[in-house]
């Protein structure tokens, strides 16, 4: 952590690169950061590959995106991203600074940068960024609400597993310095457009449940996007509502996305997510990973229903 406050000093100017499709933790922990810069004189901008989600633009904050031809920084600052592969099409902005820093905490991140922090027992990023703030003696301030932000969206409102005694000391601290909980919760969790609630119920009806009730898949193929109108955004809760069914330990998630195909995990107890989705070049955490293949999303979703009752047999 030192040698990263040190490094984040001495940049001359930066580039801060959340991973693609970039979540809440994802968004609130660039955010955070670009603060922490900001108040040390250091000019930066924060590259996303999309513009950011409509759910997250309450946070505010600039976003440069990939047409905006950022140049290549002094210093380049990967936030929540597991692998090089993640920052897609803004890779060469990261490999082209002098100095590379990674700031994740995904348990299959490997170090892709000159100084990295990569903590797995760290809830979201922003708790290891919050760590940030703490280190360098700086008060959270307009910070504390993209900070909580990114807690409570990695967490699903401080209700995964991945919650710790810590997360909640963070959160607790976070709100002493002016987070305001309900109105980031209302914003994140309660605000839902009609068109993903639509998905979502066509989603749901459709689902194939197998392995004696144990996994639960589903898939959302462009055509059910422009029949609902819902977007892709609109998916990202959906492999956890398949979990949430009772007896269900895996639920999985596959889309169609710029003609690939993005496949979303969550289990319960017996899966380890990260190492499932490893096997086919994606990554996460143990309770929730992803990859993304290229292929026919009914193909892939047989080949995923197989693998994981395999798996369920090495472990069972
Ligand atoms: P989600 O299912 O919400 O897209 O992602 C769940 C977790 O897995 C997130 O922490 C995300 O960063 C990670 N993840 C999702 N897709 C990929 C992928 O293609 N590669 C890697 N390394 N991690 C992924
Ligand atoms: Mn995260």
């Amino acid at each position: 952590m030192k040698t990263l406050l040190s490094a984040l000093k001495k940049a001359e100017n930066a580039v801060i690169l959340p991973h693609k499709s970039a979540d809440g933790d994802a968004i609130a922990s660039c955010i955070a950061l670009g603060k922490l810069l900001l108040r040390w004189g250091i000019p930066y901008t924060i590259c996303l590959e999309e513009p950011v989600r409509s759910d997250l633009a309450f946070l505010g904050g600039d976003f440069a995106v990939l047409e905006d031809r950022v140049p290549v920084p002094h210093t380049a600052i990967a936030v929540d991203c597991g692998d090089a592969a993640r920052l897609g099409e803004r890779l060469p902005l990261f490999e082209g600074a002098k100095v590379k820093l990674v700031i994740d905490h995904h348990v299959t991140n490997e170090g892709f940068g000159d100084v990295c922090v990569v903590d797995p027992s760290a809830a979201a990023t922003a708790e290891i960024i919050a760590g940030l703030f703490d280190l360098a003696g700086e008060p959270f301030e307009d910070a504390a609400s993209p900070l909580y932000t990114g807690l409570v969206t990695d967490t699903g409102g401080f209700r995964f597993s991945n919650t710790t005694p810590k997360t909640l000391r963070v959160a607790a601290q976070l709100m002493e310095a002016g987070a305001e909980s309900g109105k980031i919760c209302l914003a994140v969790f309660e605000e839902n457009p009609l068109e993903k609630i639509r998905l979502e119920a066509a989603v749901m009806h459709e689902m194939t449940i197998c392995h004696n009730g144990k996994t639960a898949v589903a898939t959302v193929t462009e055509a059910l996007l422009s029949e609902t109108g819902a977007s892709d955004e609109d998916t990202s809760h959906l492999s956890g509502l398949l979990r949430g069914i009772r007896g269900v330990e895996t639920g999985v998630l596959l889309r169609e996305k710029d003609g690939q195909i993005k496949i979303s995990m969550r289990t319960s107890q017996v899966l380890d997510a990260a190492a499932f989705c490893k096997t086919f070049g994606g990554g996460g955490h143990a309770r929730a990973a992803g990859a993304t293949v290229e292929g026919d999303i009914s193909v892939w979703k047989e080949e995923i229903i197989k693998r994981i009752g395999e798996a369920y047999g090495r472990h069972c």
